[in-house]
């Protein structure tokens, strides 16, 4: 019998599309998932023509695949993972891999790297980015684990990623966990990106009254500019032309305007509090999403707490082309944090990231793709040890050619009342990154006044206390 050279479990939306990917380029496949029906509806709706082995246990999943096994496992993350490999573990042998796809919480691919490796297995935590689509035709692939077990695989990885100019979206990322923590990432940058259009958008609507098929004109327009053009900002343009067929009005205005999440952004947030890297918009971002959530509540409030009442009064173009370039400043800044962020990771945990690489993989495939990506890795390229990427050239003068603009449409949103949380944030995370002084020293001073905390000072070497007295 010839064996299959890649199997895959779980055929829900994510692992039936890689498969079929993995098939069409050339490698052919077993798949199998824990209820029958799954596999059923993909053998009888999606593999026919193909080289695809249906296996209905896992031992005839595992028969069914060459040695050394190249297993995907597309399932749920958390506890169903773990299930999964508790029960594929005695089916398998030494030099085996089992490739976890999911949106797995790195920690837990850590541990489970220390718990497979030494039984002679191999295990590699993959991000998978792209949804549906990407995951069909060419997905973002952020690969962690031992590195020859990736190099193993990535004849693979490296027909199956999405192709741009300069290469397939994929790269060895590090060890363990680190391939999932950069999807992590990635997603959390994703949230920033995704509140960020959302807040141009509301300033388009309600405050420059465009029309649905004006802000489709703004956003198709923008989507041909340097540096907005990406998936999100095209999605965005051809939503808003979209005629509810019942209604006959825009869908988008029909959509309960409450967002969901499924962990990846609070994951981010959480792993920044923890590592000490300030990333304001890509927490605004998820602050958003919960306020969003509680529409009850907001409605109930809506009715007892007024706003400002006033018009814009300005020029409507002007305030269009403002609005783009707040957009462009705060993406930078967005982008400038989930960097720093996988910068300390990287550190904290020598992973040895390639900061230059990671948006070089994201350029195609992704949710987050776009031609902007490009400049950030020239900019790591140009530096590799950049700090911050508002010091990279091309980045500060952009934002010091456009700080004007961003302030103002901040101001008239305050003064609208109409909120930009992650403008409002992009903009506070530069300002405070750029100044050599803020106000902590008081900070320091009240902690030393009620806790006895202790404070440096400027102009002398040293560790000082104050016995703080009240003035009568
Ligand atoms: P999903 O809805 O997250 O998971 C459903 C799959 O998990 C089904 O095949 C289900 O099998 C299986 N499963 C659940 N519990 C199980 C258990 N205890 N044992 C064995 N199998 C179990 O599927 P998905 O949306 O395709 O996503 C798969 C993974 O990719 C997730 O980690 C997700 O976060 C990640 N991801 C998703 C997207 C996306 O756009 N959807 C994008 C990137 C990454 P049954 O059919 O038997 O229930």
């Amino acid at each position: 019998m010839t064996l299959q050279s890649f199997g895959v479990i779980g055929l829900a939306v994510m692992g039936e599309n890689i498969a079929l990917n993995v098939e069409r380029n050339g490698f052919p496949i077993a798949v199998y998932n824990r209820s029958r029906e799954k596999t059923d509806a993909f053998m009888a709706q999606r593999a026919g023509g193909r080289n695809v082995v249906a296996a209905f246990t896992l031992e005839e999943f595992v028969a069914a695949l060459e040695r050394p096994r190249k297993i995907l496992v597309m399932v749920q993350a958390g506890k169903p993972v773990d299930a999964v490999i508790a029960q594929l573990k005695p089916l398998l042998q030494e030099g085996d891999i089992i490739i976890d796809g999911g949106n797995s919480w790195f920690e837990d691919t850590e541990r489970r790297t220390q718990e497979l490796e030494p039984t002679g297995l191999r295990y590699i935590g993959m991000g998978v980015s792209g949804g549906e689509e990407g995951a069909l035709n060419g997905p973002s692939l952020m690969p962690g684990g031992t590195k020859s077990s990736y190099e193993y695989l990535s004849p693979i990885f490296n027909k199956i990623a999405a192709q741009v100019d300069d290469g397939p979206c994929v790269t060895y990322i590090g060890p363990g966990g680190s391939g999932h923590y950069v999807k992590m990432v990635h997603n959390g940058i994703e949230y920033g990106d995704m509140q960020l259009i959302a807040e141009a958008y509301d300033l388009l609507k309600n405050v420059a009254g465009l029309s649905a098929a004006q802000l489709h004109e703004v956003f198709a327009e923008w989507n041909k500019t340097d540096e907005l053009n990406s998936f999100l900002i095209e999605i965005t343009a051809n939503i808003f032309p979209y005629v509810d067929p019942e209604t006959k009005k825009p869908l988008v205005d029909l959509i309960v305007d409450a967002a969901g999440q499924k962990g990846t952004g609070r994951w981010t947030v959480q792993t920044a509090l923890e590592l000490g890297v300030a990333i304001p918009t890509i927490t605004a971002a998820v602050n958003s999403r919960i306020l969003s959530s509680i529409r009850d509540e907001r409605i109930a409030a809506s009715k007892q707490i007024t706003g400002p009442s006033g018009k814009y009064t300005g020029d409507i173009k002007a305030f269009v082309n403002m609005v783009r370039d707040a957009l462009y400043c705060s993406k930078i800044c967005s982008y400038a944090q989930g960097m720093a962020l996988l910068s300390t990771a990287s550190t904290t945990y020598n992973w040895g990231l390639n900061l230059g690489e990671m948006a070089r993989i994201w350029k195609g495939g992704c949710i987050i793709r776009a031609g902007f990506l490009n400049k950030i890795k020239k900019a790591f390229d140009q530096n590799p040890a950049l700090p911050n990427l508002l010091l990279a050239p091309e980045f500060k003068q952009t934002i010091l050619d456009r700080q004007a603009a961003w302030r103002e449409v901040i101001i008239t949103a305050a003064k609208l009342g109409i909120p930009v949380p992650a403008f409002s944030a992009s903009l506070d995370y530069f300002d405070s990154y750029r100044r050599d002084r803020l106000p902590q020293n008081l900070t320091q001073a009240q902690r030393d006044y009620f806790g006895a905390h202790t404070y440096k000072r400027t102009d002398k070497e040293g560790t000082f206390h104050t016995e703080w007295v009240p003035i009568a």
